[in-house]
């Protein structure tokens, strides 16, 4: 495969020497790829891992490092889309496997851990006075709309743009995706509350619940203001309404995660991700009156169902993870170092006025071509899309795993080591790309 230089602008031609330097570099990626694409839509079946002209396939990961098939171990800030807080290969969470491989798994009946890793939840988030396990983040937003639509015979949503719940709640896209699960949405502007009240007013007697990230993870690290997510608590208190804090992807910014830092106590709230120390995982709880319906010793209860809701690989490894290693002072501290280490990296570019920076909180961000104010992914869309992906294609080369959109993520096992390369390969990028940038 050779790209054609069909180019016009030295950025064009700048990204068609870095993918071509990529095909050279991971032949034995490539030619996987073509032999899952024989069995496979596109050799995929997770859209967010793939990559133009091919994806890199992975063979082995471990502390903070993940290697390819071709051989090159990258520093992992990709942290699997926020679920590999831990790294790859944590000694205790490794212990907590072991222990679950020996007593045999799949046993179909309630288990101990279970009760443990819903304590240890419900403890540190007191808005979740109970809480019920799902396999993923999509489905724990899923139960957390139905029964909101259930209980209150209302029948809408609202949702913001940029927003992501999940595979079939896709926000964040130029256009809606067909196979968004078919919920009667108001889609409202993120962090613009007079057009946000225009439509909650619009829909006042409709309205079951708000769903929304208080950063929007997958548009881009986009926080929301703290303002703007006590009205929208506020007014849905008022109208009853219930108010939905997805943090499947914040839960890890403090002990009781960014609903803790905000000061927010929502209805409910969806969980995900790292919480099953790295197996499948979703969560979803909140106030005991409402997630009571599930309770199935009363009359009329509401039937939540699922094979692997309280599988052992999860339910051990989550209680490891989060009992012993990822404690309160543990999720203090990786915010603290994340802050430091994106405001390092916003200063590289500042110094140089580069038209770049970094967005987000804590130990999560998002870099993005533009120099001005991001508050919603309109904002994120005006940034230099060409660019961004040559960020991409350098960052690979010099050893950095990150997200093709540009997210880059902290996990426990990363240090100075790790903090240092990234702002070398930072430095690197600016110096060898601004004077293409216009
Ligand atoms: N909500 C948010 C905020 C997410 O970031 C994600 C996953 N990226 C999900 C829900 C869906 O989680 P899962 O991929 O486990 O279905």
């Amino acid at each position: 495969m050779t790209i054609q230089s069909q180019t016009s602008t030295p950025m064009q031609a700048a990204l068609a020497d870095a993918i071509q330097d990529y095909i050279e570099a991971n032949p034995k990626s490539h030619v996987q790829h073509s032999k899952a694409a024989e069995v496979l839509p596109g050799g995929n079946t997770r859209t967010v891992l793939y990559s133009n002209p091919f994806p890199i396939t992975l063979t082995s990961a471990k502390g903070c490092y993940v290697t390819s098939l071709d051989g090159k171990t990258y520093i992992d800030y990709l942290g699997e889309f926020t679920a590999g807080l831990y790294g790859h290969s944590h000694p205790v969470l490794r212990e907590s496997i072991e222990v679950a491989l020996n007593s045999g798994w799949v046993r179909g009946g309630h288990i101990e851990q279970e009760e443990e890793l819903a304590r240890l939840i419900c403890n540190r988030f007191p808005s979740i006075e109970l809480i019920r396990f799902a396999n993923s983040g999509t489905e724990a937003n899923l139960y957390a709309i139905s029964v909101a639509r259930a209980i209150s015979g209302k029948k809408k949503i609202m949702v913001f743009e940029g927003g992501y719940h999940g595979g079939v709640f896709v926000f964040s896209g130029s256009a809606p995706s067909p196979i968004t699960a078919p919920f009667d949405f108001v889609l409202a502007p993120y962090n613009d509350w007079e057009a946000t009240l225009a439509l909650l007013e619009q829909n006042r007697e409709d309205l079951a619940c708000i769903l929304i990230e208080p950063m929007q993870g997958s548009g881009g690290c986009i926080p929301a203001s703290v303002d703007f997510l006590r009205a929208l608590q506020a007014w849905a208190e008022k109208n009853d309404t219930l108010f939905i804090l997805d943090e499947v992807m914040t839960s890890r910014m403090s002990g009781g995660g960014l609903q803790e830092v905000y000061g927010l106590k929502p209805d409910l709230t969806t969980l995900g991700k790292y919480i099953g120390g790295g197996f499948s995982f979703g969560a979803f709880g909140g106030r005991k009156d409402i997630m009571d319906c599930f309770n199935p010793s009363q009359p009329n209860y509401i039937s939540h169902a699922g094979t692997f809701n309280n599988n052992i690989f999860t339910m051990s490894a989550g209680v490891a993870g989060y009992g012993k290693v990822f404690t309160p002072q543990a999720a203090q501290d990786l915010s603290r170092r994340g802050e430091k280490l994106r405001s390092r990296l916003n200063k590289l570019a500042e110094k140089e006025s580069f038209p770049m920076q970094f967005t987000g909180v804590g130990s999560l961000m998002n870099v993005h071509m533009y120099s001005g104010e991001i508050k919603s992914i309109k904002d994120s869309n005006r940034g230099n899309m060409d660019l961004r992906n040559l960020f991409y294609f350098d960052m690979l080369k010099e050893g950095i795993w990150a997200a093709r959109r540009g997210m880059l993520n902290l996990s426990l096992p990363m240090g100075d080591v790790e903090f240092e390369q990234l702002a070398n390969a930072v430095a690197c990028f600016i110096d060898k790309r601004k004077g293409i940038v216009t």
